[in-house]
């Protein structure tokens, strides 16, 4: 079957890789010269496989009240006359219900876990492990009591997940030792991974341009869809028209309008974040496992010689520019608690859209147009999420049975 996508993403290139490994032929266009350079080139770099709660979760909304009314909160609402922008919002604050976030985590650690093996299979089939890959755990340490108390009561006596104290924190995270008298406890995940994601889809590229079954249009803008008579037929390019057989929208943000325009309407809104890569000396100054500073909501991960710091929600803010005083923020928080990682001003800056949904679950599966597949809307988690999405997604392409239950990972 051929198959083609749009969006040459870490969701795009792991449906391409799922495909082409499935026997299936595949296109892919991309806006950009290369890959990989949207949402996927500089995040966070963590494979959060068991820490996935949505941003929509009790509490949130009184928290956020807090951080508006700060300078340089982790959130930063910014109102707009925008139908869409309030939608969204309404709906995010349905999905902050405690009983609704429960089961939105659920059905994003399902999908994450099968993510994790679906990873570990090509890495034992195909050797993928060249993008600063480590399975090195996640600490998520806690700042606020309650809070700490709150995630600490959560974690089953089953769990692989530990609970410890500040002093337990540093024993297992030395770097940690700065930021441990402001702590009140930290919660590790030792199931957990890192990669460099502009890498992964690099390696991913390098694959599949090896196939002879794939073929990458880069510098290609889709304008349109074209869908007739109940299908999908072509996509209207700058200059040309091209046909396809079916088609899997992959583009992030950039599917919103396309989608939107044949009657397909998909609930995203991009929720802008920040990260810093500065190069690291001494390995022994920045953590060894992927951190979590839970109240001030910073990412740390060490990718190869580099550590990658990520942070922020900023909500009405659709554009990719870098805000100066957001990043100043973020390296003063950063260098406050870890002081010796490295030189923070030559720390280079980033930012990115997170297309995300209220519910922080991502759509995968049918649009409702017989030959239209969706793998969007994976927010904060389109790394760690995307391999167990290409794979679900090329199950139901091959009208198969997926491999775990899609409830609640589908749109409505
Ligand atoms: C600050 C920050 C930190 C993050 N940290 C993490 C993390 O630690 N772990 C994690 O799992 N996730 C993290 N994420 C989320 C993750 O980066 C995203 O979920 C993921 O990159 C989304 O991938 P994507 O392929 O859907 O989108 P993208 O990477 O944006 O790819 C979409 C592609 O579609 C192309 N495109 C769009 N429109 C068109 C068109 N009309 N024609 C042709 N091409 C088009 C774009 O150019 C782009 O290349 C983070 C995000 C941010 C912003």
């Amino acid at each position: 079957m051929r198959v083609t996508i749009v969006g040459g993403g870490v969701i795009g290139l792991t449906t391409a890789y799922a495909l082409i490994n499935k026997g299936h032929e595949v296109d892919l266009f991309e806006q950009n010269d290369d890959v990989g350079m949207a949402t996927s080139f500089a995040n966070g770099g963590q494979l959060s496989y068991r820490y996935v709660s949505p941003l929509a979760d009790a509490g949130v909304p009184w928290q956020a009240v807090g951080w508006m009314l700060k300078q340089n909160s982790p959130l930063r609402f910014r109102p707009r006359i925008s139908l869409e922008q309030w939608r969204w919002c309404l709906q995010f604050l349905l999905a902050c219900r405690s009983s609704v976030n429960q089961a939105n985590t659920a059905h994003l650690l399902r999908l994450a876990l099968h993510s994790q093996a679906v990873l570990h299979d090509w890495q034992a089939q195909f050797g993928l492990s060249d993008f600063a890959w480590r399975a090195n755990g996640k600490m998520v340490v806690y700042r606020n009591g309650s809070h700490f108390n709150h995630a600490a009561s959560k974690i089953a006596a089953s769990s692989s997940q530990q609970v410890l104290t500040p002093q337990e924190c540093v024993a297992a995270e030395p770097s940690l030792v700065d930021l441990a008298p402001q702590l009140q406890g930290g919660i590790f995940s030792p199931g957990d991974e890192v990669g460099d994601c502009y890498l992964f889809c690099q390696q991913l590229l390098q694959q599949l341009n090896a196939h002879p079954s794939f073929t990458l249009h880069t510098g290609q803008i889709v304008k349109e869809l074209v869908v007739e008579r109940g299908k999908v037929r072509g996509l209207k390019l700058a200059n040309n028209e091209v046909a396809v057989d079916h088609l899997v929208m992959a583009a992030g943000m950039g599917s919103v309008g396309l989608l939107n325009k044949v009657g397909v309407k998909v609930p995203l809104y991009p929720l802008k974040g920040y990260s810093l890569t500065l190069p690291v000396a001494d390995h022994a100054t920045v953590p060894h496992t992927n951190v979590t500073d839970y109240d001030r909501k910073i990412v740390y991960a060490r990718l190869d010689n580099q550590l990658r710091v990520a942070a922020m929600v900023d909500i009405g803010n659709a554009s990719t520019a870098i805000d100066a005083n957001r990043i100043a923020s973020l390296r003063h928080q950063a260098q406050l608690s870890f002081p010796k990682a490295g030189d923070y001003q030559q720390a280079q800056a980033w930012a990115g859209l997170r297309p995300a949904t209220p519910q922080g679950t991502p759509l995968l599966g049918n649009s409702g147009i017989n030959n239209l597949w969706l793998n969007l809307g994976h927010g904060s988690l389109g790394f760690t999420l995307a391999c167990a999405s290409a794979s679900c997604l090329t199950q139901l392409i091959n009208n198969e049975p997926p491999p775990i239950a899609l409830t609640g990972l589908q749109l409505n």
